[in-house]
């Protein structure tokens, strides 16, 4: 998970909020809403999040090279929130059209994953209705939009997988992996090809470069490197962890090698 930038609110989605909060509301405070009574007319803008997170899921950044099979994520979900104590309270209802609030994922983070989950850091108080973030509300896990998650989150080699872990015994950064199973089997065996197949030839070419002390050959090999922290490459922020992992800071230093933060996936 990298750091996501969304653009401007795309003008189809006012009008479509305007109207939704109006026929919702009034479910709401019969007390009969749940994930049908909310719809899906936020779908209007799933196009634009798909374009704007160059077409990652903004979770595990996956390719989604389709836009249809794909969902719009609430950060906040939007009929009901599960906390960690098994509790289980009202959703976010007036946030389900919020710009803010909405992220394109992968069905297998949004549904199968994270689902209705939404843990907050204990003492703190949650949105009242139509209230919106932050107040004084903390959630446990990590916004993309509003945080860089690589500060929180690292990967780790475990000798067979790259196992992502909280940074720094980060427990948001862990809770986080926990709740989205950003370690679940389908996911390792994709980091571990991404790694196999895309970051080692690079890296081997640079080693191969820094044997000869070629300078030349080592710069252009290390922009070759470098490639793999695009905005539009998948799994930006293991790439990160894997370069710091094949190339420690100290040979990175001896040539002059710099290793940007990943960057933000924005439009
Ligand atoms: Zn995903």
């Amino acid at each position: 998970m990298i750091r996501i930038a969304r653009g401007p609110e795309p003008a189809e989605l006012p009008p479509v909020r305007a109207r939704e909060l109006a026929r919702v509301r009034a479910l709401a405070s019969a007390g009969s809403l749940d994930a049908n009574a909310v719809g899906g007319a936020y779908a209007v803008v799933k196009d634009a999040l798909w374009k704007q997170q160059a077409m990652r899921c903004c979770y595990c950044e996956r390719p989604a090279m389709e836009c249809a099979y794909n969902d719009v994520e609430h950060f906040r979900p939007k009929a009901r929130a599960d906390r960690l104590d098994g509790t289980v309270h009202a959703g976010y209802w007036w946030l389900a059209w919020t710009w803010e609030n909405l992220l394109f994922s992968c069905p297998n983070c949004n549904r199968s994953a994270k689902n209705d989950a939404f843990p907050l850091e204990s003492g703190c108080v949650p949105l009242a209705a139509e209230e919106h973030p932050p107040g004084q509300e903390r959630p446990s896990l990590l916004d993309p939009c509003e945080e860089d998650p690589v500060e929180s989150i690292q990967f780790v080699f475990d000798g067979q997988h790259w196992q992502p872990v909280g940074r720094n015994g980060s427990t948001r950064g862990q809770r986080t992996v926990e709740v989205l199973q950003l370690g679940r089997p389908e996911l390792l065996t994709l980091y571990g090809i991404h790694v196999e197949e895309q970051v080692r030839p690079r890296i081997d070419a640079a080693h191969e470069a820094i044997a000869r002390e070629d300078v030349p050959l080592i710069g252009s090999a290390w922009r070759r490197v470098r490639g793999l922290l695009s905005p539009r490459m998948p799994f930006v922020a293991l790439s990160f962890d894997a370069i710091h992992h094949f190339v420690p800071a100290p040979v990175r230093i001896q040539w002059g090698l710099e290793l940007p933060r990943p960057p933000v996936r924005g439009p």
